[in-house]
């Protein structure tokens, strides 16, 4: 029996005129999702997308790999079936046999949106149902709560039979949102805010600050490792590692203590957001946001004050999408997304081995600006910029 993927578009089928362009870069993103298992056609008529594999394939791995693919409302594995309603009989008994054998209860769900299909909906649902009922003794009628949904879909070409819809990822497709710079830690947060962000459409590039010897090569493995997870749900993810030692290292000589953690992240905006115009000027990519995990009042560097003195360095909007979110609910979605037993090994991250006792919740741009001036700021960051190692990293490759 031949069977193949139905996809039912999210929220993209409610766009209007550029909902073309959507659909486009949604069918790449699963193309390219698939690339490697076997070829497949693709075609995409009134908000369904249909993916069917030539030739033989490990059909589980691909419904896997669909249910991670950004703009997708529900989708399901098929049985297709000429357009003949005791062809589609024969099939439904056939393909649905063990799901139907084990359930007390049934309904039937039909779909006619080829209009010229001879039979009316409630006709389809009827006749089906009477001929489960005469084929299954042990099947009884339940429309509210049934054990088994038979669906049957008339479309264009062919019928479409199956019992099990399952949920997609929702969201828009990757890229069709513009492009955006992850600071990713190794903690909870971060992952979880790049992923949101995709899951809005942003196409990621992450970026990482480390502190040898204070932080550890494996502290930096373990950030790959989350991006590379990440990499499952964003595609590929273009990442880049910047040496931070100096920079931390100086402002503990001179500045003081307390402004050590909201200096420290005023670098690190500037930073990363250097690195995002380079690559604009030079066409590689353009960049129009950075992304953080903060989440307010979740630590002293995430006060609204000092969210303030972080934001005066940047020109390009920072994405908070954590930014009232409890921890718990961020715990949630972590274990969803599967970075939560990486996040939550304990390597430290370079925030944390500089930090000061009692850092300030209010800290003040003129006493910051001030402590700043002890620094050579553009020095620091040339430095810093010149010594950043990149690479790509994609899914599950650490
Ligand atoms: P997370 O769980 O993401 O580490 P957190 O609660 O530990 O967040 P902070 O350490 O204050 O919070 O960091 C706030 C945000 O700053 C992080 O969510 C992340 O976006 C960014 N950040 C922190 N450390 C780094 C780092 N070493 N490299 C890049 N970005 C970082
Ligand atoms: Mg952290």
């Amino acid at each position: 029996m031949k069977e193949l993927f139905l996809i039912k578009e999210g929220e993209i089928a409610l766009k209007g005129l550029n909902r073309s362009n959507f659909e486009d870069r949604l069918i790449k993103n699963i193309k390219q999702k698939l690339k490697g298992i076997v070829n497949f056609t693709y075609s995409c008529v009134q908000s369904t997308i249909t993916v069917e594999p030539i030739g033989n394939c490990d059909l589980d791995e691909v419904e896997k790999k669909i249910a991670t693919v950004f703009g997708i409302a529900t989708y399901s594995r098929v049985a297709v079936c000429e357009k003949d309603f005791n062809e589609i009989k024969k099939v439904s008994a056939q393909y649905l046999k063990y799901d139907l054998l084990k359930a007390k209860t049934f309904k039937v769900d039909a779909k006619r949106s080829d209009k010229k299909f001879p039979m009316k909906t409630p006709q389809i649902c009827i006749d089906m149902g009477e001929f489960l009922l005469s084929s299954f003794s042990n099947l009884k009628v339940d429309l509210h709560n049934p054990d088994v949904i038979v669906r049957i879909e008339v479309r264009d070409t062919h019928a479409y039979v199956y019992a099990k819809k399952l949920p997609g990822a929702c969201g828009i497709p990757v890229g069709s949102g513009g492009n955006g710079m992850l600071l990713i830690s190794g903690g909870i947060d971060s992952p979880v805010a790049g992923w949101m962000m995709a899951k809005r459409g942003l196409k990621l590039q992450a970026i990482h600050f480390i502190s040898p010897p204070y932080t550890s090569e494996r502290a930096l493995q373990k950030v790959e490792k989350l991006v590379s997870i990440m990499a499952k749900w964003c595609g590929c993810i273009p990442f880049h590692c910047v040496h931070f030692t100096n920079i931390q290292e100086e402002i503990k000589k001179n500045c003081p203590n307390d402004l050590f953690t909201v200096i420290m992240r005023r670098m690190m905006m500037r930073i990363a957001q250097m690195i995002s115009l380079k690559q604009n000027e030079t066409g590689y990519c353009n960049i129009q946001a950075l992304v953080t995990g903060e989440s307010l009042g979740q630590v002293a560097s995430q006060t609204i004050g000092a969210l303030v003195c972080t934001d005066d360095v940047c020109d390009m909007p920072i994405l908070r999408p954590l930014i009232g979110m409890d921890k718990l609910e961020i715990i949630d979605i972590s274990k969803k997304i599967d970075t939560f037993e990486t996040s939550i090994l304990p390597y430290e991250d370079c925030c944390t081995v500089f930090t000061p006792k009692h850092p300030k919740t209010k800290p003040q741009l003129k006493f910051i600006e001030q402590a700043e001036s002890n620094l050579d700021i553009d020095s620091l960051i040339q430095k810093a910029i010149c010594d950043t190692k990149f690479c790509l990293i994609k899914e599950q490759q650490v």
